[in-house]
């Protein structure tokens, strides 16, 4: 089964369109609306954000069930990302790791402290790793 999209005008396979919510289909192919959708924010970044914001408001359950799947769905993503920046000492992780510790600004921290910081945790899971290896050997 194929429908001509009524911007590009080209006859294309159905699942080159989008399912609207009533099952109908959308009358513009999928290409057509994502050129567009881009098209229209870089023209106008201002109105497609405020309009995603007002379609939020007014659509709060759907946003928080689309939040809900999106979260379960990237999480895993999420997980390995945020493991990554831990376990390979990222400037960002550092920083919010001083911000929290020290109670200070983002602007006050100082590539010193990113370096002492580095250093401590280095240390402090080099001696967890050395206890563990010490209490395993009992
Ligand atoms: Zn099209």
């Amino acid at each position: 089964m194929v429908r001509k999209c009524t911007f590009c005008g080209n006859f294309k396979k159905i699942d080159e369109f989008y399912k609207t919510k009533r099952d109908n289909i959308t009358t513009e192919c999928k290409a057509c609306l994502s050129d567009r959708g881009k098209t229209g924010y870089r023209k106008n970044p201002e109105r497609v954000i405020a309009r995603s914001i007002e379609w939020q408001k007014n659509n709060r359950e759907l946003q928080n069930e689309i939040n809900r799947k999106s979260y379960k769905k990237h999480r895993e993503k999420r997980l390995k990302h945020l493991k990554k920046r831990v376990d390979f000492l990222y400037d960002p992780y550092i920083k919010r790791l001083i911000i929290s510790n020290f109670g200070i600004e983002r602007d006050e921290i100082t590539d010193d402290m990113i370096e002492l910081k580095k250093t401590e945790l280095i240390i402090t899971r080099e001696i967890k790793k050395i206890k563990r290896a010490v209490l395993n050997a009992y």
